[in-house]
């Protein structure tokens, strides 16, 4: 029999920061599930914890206790080095700002990732150009950040967070410093991508973005409503 996994499942995961004088118990026991070629949103308030749950799905942070499945393996059982690897296969990031490097131009900062994949490097920008067309950035490819709007860099993180073809997308407020009309094309951008097959989950506060995706997740007081 064929036994079919979630793609992302959380057991009661827990997570505190120590500081000098307190513990902060941002995640007290969080459950939650999400299935391959889902879309869906996480919302909370400022301080919710939301970035930390990112991080800790997105394999960038440990979680204290509880048990986390991706594709029905426990990322307990891989040390840092299987993670990172673990990361760069399966898991595409976009965060509020698009942090592209300045000195490299758009088609270098795109296929940037598979430079740590050792992929050699026509083939690299072979497969970066794959990426920006769809997403109208081909005239760009050799302009630097500085000449793009925001709502264009922006576009290009989400080309990189696209180069290893991951099955998963996680976006952290990515439309948290654009206009309306960007956060819409934005948005259309991730749809389509979703449609393709890639899951994705995005942090929002706006609940006009989490009513575009299929299922909204809530976070209060350290657990999921
Ligand atoms: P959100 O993304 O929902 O705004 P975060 O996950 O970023 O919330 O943060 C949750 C809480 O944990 C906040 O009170 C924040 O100040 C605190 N926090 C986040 N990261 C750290 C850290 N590295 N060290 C200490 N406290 C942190
Ligand atoms: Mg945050």
């Amino acid at each position: 029999m064929i036994k079919l996994y979630k793609m992302i499942q959380l057991i009661d995961i827990k997570k505190a920061y120590h500081t000098e004088f307190d513990t902060l118990q941002v995640l007290k026991g969080v459950n939650l599930q999400v299935e391959k070629k889902e879309m869906v949103s996480i919302m909370g308030a400022s301080g919710s914890g939301k970035s930390t749950l990112m991080n800790i799905i997105g394999l960038l942070d440990t979680y204290d206790s509880g048990t986390y499945l991706f594709d029905g393996k426990d990322m307990k059982e891989l040390n840092n080095i299987q993670r990172s690897a673990y990361r760069s296969k399966n898991i595409g990031f976009v965060f509020q700002a698009a942090n592209l490097i300045s000195y490299k131009n758009v088609l270098e900062n795109v296929a940037l990732p598979l430079f740590y994949q050792d992929v050699p490097k026509k083939e690299r920008e072979r497969l970066a150009m794959e990426k920006l067309e769809p997403l109208g950035l081909a005239n760009w490819a050799k302009h630097f950040p500085n000449e793009l709007s925001g709502g264009q860099r922006q576009r290009v993180a989400i080309a990189r967070a696209l180069i290893a073809d991951a099955p998963l997308l996680l976006a952290d407020e990515p439309t948290g410093q654009l206009d309306s009309k960007t956060t819409n094309e934005v948005m259309q951008i991730f749809k389509d991508i979703n449609q393709k097959g890639t899951t994705i989950i995005i942090v929002t506060h706006e609940e006009d973005i989490a009513a575009q995706t299929q299922r909204t997740i809530r976070i209060v007081d350290g657990l999921i409503q």
